[in-house]
């Protein structure tokens, strides 16, 4: 898998990264709200609980919720009253962004590349919320956050290998030749040393996914990512033309760019980066900090204008239209190759892509020395549903357990359809304790589902789960297909035990 590859770093910078005692760390109200990120049951009255031990985060939120770019109608007084503006989904990612920016810039590395860095990452994170505003879509606020840790891998590679990262970034020469020079001398970028330290933090997959493909989306996965991916890659070049216009280009490569990449037109683009100017103060404020001065905002907004309206647009459009024809025969075959990882019935991971993902995952957790839990979730008697209701009700069955599993498993963990009434469940990352929880959150959501059948009439249904985890730190494993097995020898315990439980596979 291409994201397994991008994330398999040289080895000795993976070393460096691993032993490094002073790569930006986590605060602990930080490591609470990624928790509470990945968490799909998590509620409002717990984020506040952890926002409020952080007066410095609460301040921010509060600001954030009463500033023009979220008051719409009420201002909010108190945090609880500040979630509730936000909504909270929009809350918890704002909290993360906040929580997570202060690594960004309390970081051990030298005070201008820090600075440089700081000030991309916040004028990169309003450039994306813009784009995704004129795109027309919704995730404004995980736009914001992928987009704010892009160059984390900046200030990690600075920490991991400082003296060859000061050669690097001496002359302070942008972020084009930033990553020229990084390929040159790791054999590998920021990008992949920021997302690298993003999964080990359990940074929410999107967000890992964004920054991977923050340099050329093209290398992450399709779906909905792609599009954030791109939205990155464009704020990047955007961030850079306010933070550092040497650097950054002629403006019109930037507006080609941005339009090949995200479709957007001229009139568009230009409400961007005026969106980008005029909001730039209003988050700067927030972190009481200095973005770019206001005068050269303006200035740079002005530019871009004049290219917009007077220069070469026919070529523009022309150049953009190529790309856009390319990139659209792309995403068919992107669709299509969706289709096919998918189970036809219930819609999730079919045994091929499964097979594929835990291989991939496999891989990843031994390289990484991450834990890997694998569960294998089989229905009970499920062949009396076919033959008392008939197949079509078994099918409905099959196609709500499937929704329900999906629906409690956090982004990055894989649900697939191993055949028949039986589904493969696979955690990166979770040890024994994790993986307990979750399976047990699984099995207690399998039987508290209602089904209809035809008539009208309810019907339960209840799963048996046999789950293995693998610690490659203190252990090794022939494959990923051992591990299915184990999972499933466990299940055959559940089932022997009375069903409807959860068991663990131990070696005996
Ligand atoms: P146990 O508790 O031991 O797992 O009992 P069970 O009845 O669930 O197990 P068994 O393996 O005997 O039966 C599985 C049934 O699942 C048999 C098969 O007809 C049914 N089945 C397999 N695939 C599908 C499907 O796609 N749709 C429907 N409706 N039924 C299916
Ligand atoms: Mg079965
Ligand atoms: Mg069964």
């Amino acid at each position: 898998m291409q994201d397994k590859d991008k994330l398999t770093l040289p080895p000795t910078v993976r070393d460096a990264l691993t032993y490094c005692p002073t790569l930006p760390t986590l605060s602990s109200v930080a490591v609470q709200i990624v928790e509470l990120a990945r968490d799909p049951e998590a509620d409002p009255a717990q984020l506040t609980r952890i926002i409020s031990r952080d007066p410095a985060l609460a301040s921010r939120v509060l600001r954030v919720s009463n500033s023009s770019i979220y008051a719409r109608r009420r201002s909010a007084d108190n945090l609880h009253q500040a979630v509730s503006v936000l909504g909270f989904n929009a809350a918890i990612t704002l909290a993360l962004s906040f929580s997570l920016a202060d690594c960004l810039r309390i970081s051990s590395g030298a005070a201008q590349l820090t600075d440089y860095v700081w000030r991309r990452a916040l004028a990169g994170a309003v450039a994306c919320r813009q784009l995704g505003h004129q795109l027309g879509r919704s995730d404004g606020e995980e736009l914001f956050l992928a987009a704010l840790l892009q160059d984390i891998g900046i200030l990690a590679l600075h920490a991991a290998l400082p003296e060859a990262y000061a050669e690097i970034a001496g002359d302070q020469s942008g972020h084009d030749t930033l990553i020229e020079r990084e390929l040159a001398t790791f054999g590998c970028d920021h990008s992949q040393a920021g997302a690298w330290l993003m999964r080990q933090w359990q940074i929410p997959n999107y967000v890992v996914l964004a920054t991977l493909g923050s340099h050329n989306p093209a290398v992450v996965e399709p779906d909905g990512q792609y599009c954030a991916a791109a939205c990155v890659a464009v704020a990047s070049r955007i961030a850079e033309v306010f933070v550092n216009p040497e650097g950054a280009g002629a403006t019109e490569d930037v507006i080609v760019e941005a339009n090949r990449r995200t479709g957007l037109g001229q009139d568009q683009l230009g409400a961007v980066l005026e969106g980008v100017s005029n909001e730039i103060p209003e988050i700067a404020q927030i972190f009481d900090t200095e973005i770019v001065s206001a005068a050269l905002a303006a200035g740079i907004v002005d530019q871009a204008r004049e290219v917009l309206i007077a220069r070469n647009l026919d070529l523009i459009r022309e150049v953009s239209t190529k790309h856009r024809q390319a990139e659209e025969f792309e995403r068919h075959s992107q669709q299509w190759q969706d289709t096919a990882q998918r189970d036809g019935l219930t819609g999730v991971s079919n045994r091929w892509h499964l097979d594929q993902r835990l291989e991939a995952e496999f891989a990843l957790a031994e390289d990484n020395g991450w834990p890997l839990a694998v569960g294998f979730l089989d229905l009970d008697y499920f062949k009396a549903i076919n033959d008392v209701h008939g197949h079509p009700v078994g099918d409905q069955v099959l196609i709500q357990t499937a929704n329900v599993l999906q629906s409690h498993v956090r982004d990055g963990d894989l649900v697939g359809r191993y055949g028949g009434e039986e589904f493969v469940i696979v955690l990166p990352g979770a040890l024994e304790e994790h993986a307990h929880h979750v399976m047990e959150r699984l099995r207690a959501a399998v039987e508290a589902q209602v089904c209809e059948t035809d008539n009208g009439a309810t019907l339960r249904v209840t799963a048996s789960v046999g789950v293995t985890v693998y610690n490659p730190s203190t252990c090794r494993h022939e494959g990923p297909s051992s591990l299915v097995r184990e999972a499933d020898r466990a299940l055959y315990d559940a089932k022997e035990r009375g069903r409807n439980r959860v068991e663990f596979f131990h070696a005996s």
